[in-house]
């Protein structure tokens, strides 16, 4: 029986020990903090069972660590939770568990080591080493979970067809932590992903949204949109990406494959930022293109407006998938829609005023922008990536040239529709309108500075070529 004590060397293991001890049940870490452990990924969470009362374990634990320290309690599922020092704990009694055809939700009973084991969905997550005075830090591993781990192996303790049917949110677990850890789901284990992919549809959208932003936040997301497409699961929690896939040929041209293209920009974009947004960007920034996509002759493949179309589609898909409906989602429009002009302006001669105007329009995401366009630039020819990015690098210089010299970043009109107003005894109507907006042209088109003074003299000319009358009072 392979030995960890050596690498129990966090206090809390010893407390937990004499705890359960001076209480007479036995205890072991279990689940993920085990399995980080040997794969030596830093964790926050540590899971405790025990063969008896979770809460009064727990209660017994934090009061020897802080008398005081809050312990949260969830009577109904027997367990209880506190944190310290950044380090989430939980108890819970060891636990069997049988499931009924309808619901995630299954019955539950008090059981033995082996039966909590057995609940478990990978034999990756089924290793406990036991925390008790005698057998100290050996480990159980029923399933040769440890051996799983060194063959980068994801699979089922039990068989994979019970275990996805009673509770499907496994099948998404199973493929993130395949994309987490670069591991692979074993086959007997993936082909019963495949089979049962319809169940999925019992769990929530919540919960499939958490796996699926775990996968997007990996090292290589994807990993897991490969899995998700070949089990067919992506088709039912994301069509509109999973339409992405194929290639029409007309004429003897065809188009990029958007969908493999869309995942390579994803993992490139992946090592370049870990904000999950701009990754969330870097998935949906072609998504129109399969409704926008026509062949033009003499021209070839067009998808005009696929980034317009693509960018009115995120309200939607966020609003089924229960992303936020907020700020997040107005990013990831923006970024949708702008995402083709910077390389827009690469290609043609990089002028002053279209600079000026990207930047207007992206705002302080800028940078976030770039970084997406940067990504997106996925040919096999260097010589032509090559070009793309040192066109991008002088946009990117003009762009902090322009930034210095007008700040439009942040644009905030120069003159005030109040003092419009003001100066020519208006109340709000169009005129106003007219006026501050060939203010803000004029500055974007470099005709004037962004400055009050040259401002306030074009509020005084376009005014007079309304005929508005200046207010001497
Ligand atoms: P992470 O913290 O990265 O999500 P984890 O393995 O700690 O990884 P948790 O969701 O915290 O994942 O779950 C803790 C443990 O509980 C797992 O390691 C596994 O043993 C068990 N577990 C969690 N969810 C399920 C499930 N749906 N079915 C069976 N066992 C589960």
């Amino acid at each position: 029986m392979p030995d960890f004590s050596k690498n129990l060397n966090r206090k809390i293991f010893k407390t937990v020990s004499e705890v359960a001890s001076a209480q007479g049940v036995e205890v072991y870490v279990i689940g993920g903090y085990v399995r980080d452990l040997i794969l030596k990924r830093p964790s926050t969470d540590i899971d405790f069972v025990t063969l008896g009362d979770g809460i009064a374990l727990a209660r017994g634990v934090a009061n020897k660590i802080k008398p005081g320290l809050k312990v949260s309690v969830f009577k109904n599922f027997g367990t209880a939770q506190f944190s310290f020092k950044g380090i989430s704990y939980e108890f819970v009694g060891a636990r069997k568990e049988s499931y009924s055809r309808n619901s995630r939700k299954p019955k539950v009973e008090q059981g033995t080591l082996e039966d909590d084991q057995n609940r478990r969905d990978f034999t990756i997550n089924a290793l406990a080493i036991s925390l008790n005075a005698e057998g100290f830090g050996s480990l159980i591993d029923p399933f040769n979970g440890l051996d799983d781990i060194e063959t980068k192996t994801i699979k089922t303790p039990l068989s994979p067809e019970i275990t996805f049917d009673d509770d499907p949110l496994r099948m998404m677990r199973a493929i993130r932590f395949a994309t987490q850890l670069n591991f692979h789901i074993e086959e007997e284990t993936f082909k019963a992903i495949a089979r049962f992919k319809e169940r999925i549809s019992i769990v929530s959208a919540e919960r499939i949204i958490d796996e699926v932003n775990k996968i997007l936040k990996s090292p290589k997301p994807s990993i897991g949109f490969r899995l998700m497409d070949s089990a067919g699961l992506l088709e039912i929690i994301m069509p509109e990406v999973s339409r992405l896939k194929g290639v029409e040929v007309v004429n003897g041209t065809g188009h990029k494959d958007n969908f493999y293209h869309t995942l390579a920009v994803l993992d490139q974009l992946a090592r370049k930022s870990d904000d999950l947004w701009l990754r969330w960007a870097a998935l949906l920034h072609d998504i129109a293109k399969p409704q926008t996509k026509k062949f033009v002759e003499g021209q070839g493949w067009t998808f005009h407006g696929h980034n317009f179309i693509g960018s009115k589609m995120v309200p939607k898909m966020f609003k089924r998938l229960k992303l936020p409906l907020n700020e997040k989602m107005k990013f990831v429009q923006k970024m949708v829609n702008l995402h083709m002009r910077p390389i827009v302006l690469s290609e043609e001669e990089v002028t002053d005023s279209a600079v000026r105007r990207l930047l207007f329009e992206a705002g302080d995401d800028i940078d976030m922008l770039m970084t997406l366009c940067e990504a997106d630039i996925t040919s096999k020819n260097e010589k032509k990536v090559e070009t793309y990015l040192g066109n991008f690098q002088l946009v990117r210089e003009k762009l902090k040239d322009i930034e210095e010299r007008d700040a439009v970043r942040n644009f905030q009109p120069p003159v005030s529709g109040e003092l419009i107003m003001e100066t020519f005894g208006l109340t709000p109507c169009r005129e106003v309108g007219i006026i501050k907006n060939a203010i803000k042209e004029a500055i974007l088109e470099g005709e004037i500075h962004n400055n009050f003074e040259e401002a306030y003299q074009l509020m005084l000319k376009v005014g007079a070529d309304l005929k508005l009358e200046k207010n001497n009072s």
